[in-house]
C-alpha cells in the first residue's frame, strides 16, 4: 500500500534530520575540501526544514558578510567557527545570544 502524503512527508522530515545529522558528525571542515558537492546538498536540506548551517549563520552575522576588521574579502562560504581571515587574521566565530 502507498503511504500517505502525511506519512511520506514525516519519513522524508526524517531523512533529512539523519542526513543533516550525519553531515554535522562528518564535519564541515573535513568534507568542504574532498566533498564541496555534499555540503551543497547539506545546505538544500538544512534550507528544506527551515534551518541554516553554521556556515551560512556565521557569514550572515557579519555586516555584508566580509571580515569586520579589514572589510576585504567575502568571508568564504564554507567558513567554520575559529576560522581566521585569510588577509589579516580575524577569528570567525558564531554569534552568541549574550553578546
Ligand atoms: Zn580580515
Amino acid at each position: 500500500m502507498k503511504p500517505t502524503l502525511k506519512v511520506q512527508l514525516r519519513q522524508t522530515r526524517k531523512a533529512l534530520r539523519e542526513f543533516c545529522n550525519d553531515i554535522e558528525a562528518a564535519g564541515i571542515e573535513n568534507l568542504r575540501s574532498d566533498w564541496p558537492d555534499l555540503l551543497v546538498t547539506y545546505e538544500h536540506a538544512k534550507h528544506a526544514m527551515g534551518e541554516k548551517h553554521e556556515s551560512e549563520i556565521i557569514r550572515q552575522s557579519y555586516p555584508e558578510e566580509k571580515c569586520p576588521d579589514c572589510n576585504a574579502e567575502p568571508i568564504p562560504r564554507w567558513i567554520i567557527e575559529g576560522d581566521g581571515c585569510q588577509n589579516c587574521g580575524h577569528v570567525f566565530c558564531v554569534p552568541r545570544k549574550n553578546d
